[in-house]
């Protein structure tokens, strides 16, 4: 199967020069998105994963699935103010500005084994920000995957390389 079919490109969005990576047709074919899960999780049934954490909010949608295919639970990622209980918060550089995340402090336990996901990898702020969250709270980085890296970007260098897994290049 190719799942490169299954994204769409468009151009200028949300702004003018950007190339956009939709990934809704793939959410809309059962079998296709079926397939990418299964890709995802590859070599990850015998790593031992505790819980999948998803970057908001495009990687809640694999994130969950993945979640469910290795029987564990699921941890968000949000912007923030949009998690209820007591957060802890990371900030990192945009081209302009600076942006924020946040975890929920009693979602990871000391030493839980984590797969990160989130739909793309771009040039790797996001990422990389999640990755020291984790740290944080004492979990494990097990592995790192999205569905689509931007390889020109090279966000993989902010990364823990040998644990960055992406579906699609381009
Ligand atoms: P980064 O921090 O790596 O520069 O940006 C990655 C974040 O931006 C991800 O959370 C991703 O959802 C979002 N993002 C950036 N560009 C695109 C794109 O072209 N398509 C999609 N689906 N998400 C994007």
């Amino acid at each position: 199967m190719q799942l490169t079919d299954y994204i769409r490109t468009i151009e200028d969005f949300p702004k003018k020069g950007i190339s956009y990576k939709d990934i809704t047709p793939l959410l809309m074919d059962p079998k296709a998105s079926a397939f990418a899960v299964s890709e995802l999780i590859k070599g990850l049934e015998d790593k031992t994963v505790d819980k999948v954490i998803g970057i908001e909010s495009r990687g809640f949608l694999f994130g969950m699935l993945l979640a469910k295919a290795l029987g564990v639970g699921f941890i968000p990622i949000r912007k923030p103010g949009k998690l209820p209980s007591v957060t802890i918060s990371q900030s990192y550089d945009l081209e302009y500005g600076s942006d924020t995340i946040e975890i929920h402090e009693d979602s990871i336990q000391k030493g839980d084994r984590i797969l990160l996901h989130d739909d793309l990898l771009a040039t790797g702020g996001t990422a990389s920000a999640a990755c020291k969250l984790i740290e944080k709270l004492g979990g494990e980085l097990v592995h790192i995957n999205f569905v689509i890296e931007l390889d020109f970007l090279e966000g993989r260098k902010l990364l823990p390389k040998a644990k960055v897994n992406s579906l699609l290049h381009y």
